[in-house]
Formats: structure tokens, sequence, C-alpha cells
């Protein structure tokens, strides 16, 4: 950090643009308890113990700074929010979320998070917008509680992180939160988990299954999964977001496109059939991805070049990457004040229907 509590004032972070960071996430007291629970069981998801079972326990002092952050709505976010220019952040339930629990803890435990963070909107109506947890385990009640996040809470977007216990979003079993969230016209953010039990060994082994790499390659492929079940065919008006310079699928778009066509021309795949357009129309489509743990102008560029300039969003990924020297290097970018406004506020304040 190039700013401390001690140097910073908010009249130093003036802009012409107001800053909304858009996948920064949350953590319930309440919720740590559910997974202590959990963690304590024999049969425990390497995964999950890897990242929470870590953070929740581990003495080192980035570990228990994250828990603090994690767990407040109030004024230490909003000081930290003020210390690097922060105007307003979207809050989202961190990953896993409800998804590691048992189908009726994550369905009743999702409304009891999504009531803490929409009282926590009411309190900072200028500083904090909401995403609404749902649990996939039980895909009527996700829908059922889309309806009430939108119409009740006030909420702004759906956040799922990634598979549910192995399990992925392209099954159709799934699709009724789809539907719901294309009826209501919230976008669904797509945020990464820890790998499920069968992919992350050769992860975990070399130390790569995490934020570093994992992540990207697990949720992008979800993403991708996604794309070629047809689920855009049959949703069309559905809204995804998805971080991390979209998972690095801008950067692979060339490969996917030509790769699609020649895996359903070639019959390869039962699983693999023809898809209305091309994987990279549906990103450009259906996608908005946000620069979570990329402050870097080189990538933001790039995807603004293949995405279109609408499609990129700011996003610090607080508390696990609060960093105040990324947030000046976003403003210091080489790009226009129009498009910086773009990338900082008005695509997020069109995205979310932000007010
Ligand atoms: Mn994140």
């Amino acid at each position: 950090m190039t700013q401390t509590a001690s140097t910073a004032s908010p009249q130093s972070w003036a802009a012409p643009y107001q800053r909304i960071a858009t996948e920064e996430a949350f953590a319930p007291p309440e919720m740590l308890d559910i997974y202590r629970k959990i963690l304590a069981k024999k049969d425990v998801d390497p995964g999950f113990k890897g990242l929470m079972g870590f953070y929740m326990s581990s003495p080192s002092e980035r570990a228990q700074h994250i828990m603090r952050c994690l767990t407040d709505l109030d004024q230490l976010r909003l000081q930290h929010m003020n210390e690097c220019g922060i105007d307003k952040q979207v809050i989202a339930l961190t990953a896993p979320g409800v998804q590691v629990m048992d189908k009726a803890t994550a369905v009743s435990f999702s409304q009891v998070a999504n009531d803490q963070l929409a009282e926590a909107v009411r309190r900072h109506p200028t500083r904090f917008v909401g995403m609404i947890a749902v649990a996939p385990q039980d895909p009527a009640a996700a829908a059922k509680e889309i309806e009430r996040g939108v119409s009740k809470l006030g909420m702004n977007a759906v956040i799922i992180n990634s598979h549910t216990q192995g399990e992925y979003l392209s099954d159709p079993k799934f699709w009724d939160i789809f539907a719901a969230a294309e009826a209501h016209d919230v976008p669904i953010y797509l945020h990464p988990n820890s790998m499920p039990a069968n992919m992350i060994q050769s992860f975990q082994e070399c130390g790569l299954d995490g934020a570093i790499y994992g992540f990207g390659v697990e949720t992008g492929m979800h993403a991708m999964r996604i794309i070629t079940a047809g689920v855009f065919d049959r949703f069309p008006r559905l809204q995804l977001i998805i971080g991390h310079m979209g998972e690095a699928l801008p950067f692979w778009a060339y490969r996917l496109d030509y790769m699609h066509q020649a895996t359903v021309r070639s019959q390869r795949y039962e699983s693999i059939k023809p898809i209305k357009k091309k994987p990279s129309d549906y990103l450009r489509e259906n996608f908005t991805i946000t620069n979570s743990g990329v402050a870097w102008e080189p990538a933001i560029k790039f995807s603004q070049a293949v995405l279109g300039m609408d499609r990129v969003m700011y996003a610090m990924d607080y508390p696990y990457q609060y960093q105040a020297d990324e947030v000046r290097a976003m403003d210091s970018m080489d790009m226009s004040v129009e498009d910086k406004t773009k990338f900082f506020q008005t695509n997020a304040e069109r995205v979310f229907k932000i007010r």
C-alpha cells in the first residue's frame, strides 16, 4: 500500500468519475460458525479445507486482517474505501458462500445472509450495493430467492461461487436459476470457488489451486460449459459477470471459436452440440467482465478491444486484494476520461442498475 490510514486524504483521490468496485466480499460471523462445523467433519472437501480452513485458522497477519474486513459491513470497510477512493462497493457473500452447505442449511442461510446484506445497504445506501446469494442445491428455492432479493430487498445482482459440490450450472437441472435471473433482469456474477475434489489434486500438490491460477482455470471452464451447453440460446437476455479479466477467456477467444466449430464438425463429443453463435459472440453479448485481481493496463485494454468498452468494469476484490496503489495505477492508465468513466463508473451503473 502506498497510502495508509494516517496519510490518506479523501481529497487526494478526487477524479472526474466515481469508483465503483464490483467484486467485493463479506462474510457474516454466523456463516463462519457453520463453516467451523463443516471443517470439523472427517470427509471435508479438500478445496474448502485448503481455502476457508486456512483463512479461518491461520495466525498470519494477512489471514487475520482479511477475516476482520470480511465480517465488517460498517466503519472498517468504509474507512478502507475512503482511504483508497472507492465510492461504492458491490458486495457479495464470499466464496464458497452457502454452496458448501447441505441443502436445507444452504437455503435458509442464503436468506439470512441476504437479509444482513440488505440491512447494511439500507444503513449505507450511497456506499453499498448488494448481490443476492442463492443455494443452487435447490434451484426452485434459488429462483424464489432471486425474486425476493430483487423485489423485496432491492438487490442488484446474483452471486454464484462457481461449482456447487462439483456440479455445474451447465446441467439443465439448474436452469430455473437462469430463468429467474433473466425474468427479473439481474446479472449473475459467476465468482470462483475452490476447485472440486475431482480436479484439485494436481493443482494443490504444486500450490497452484487458488487465486494464483486454479480459480481462473475452474471458473473459466464453468463459463465455457454454460456457453457450450446452449444456455444463452435458451436464455438470450441472460447476463453473466466474470472477474479476473474474464478468467482469461478474452485472450482465448480466437482458439475457443476455432476449436468449438472444429469439435462440433468432428462430432467427437456428445456434449459439444451446435449452438447458434460463436463462443466469442456470447462473451461479447452475454458477459461483462471485471478486472478484479488484475490491476494491469495491457490486459484491461486488450479485453476492452475484444469485448467492447462497455463490457469491462473495475473491481478491487476487497478484502483479498486491498491495494491502494492499484487504484492509483488504474487512475493513471493511458486512456481517455470518457473510457475511464465507463470502466470505473457507468458500466457498473448500467449493469447493476445503480441509481
Ligand atoms: Mn473475489
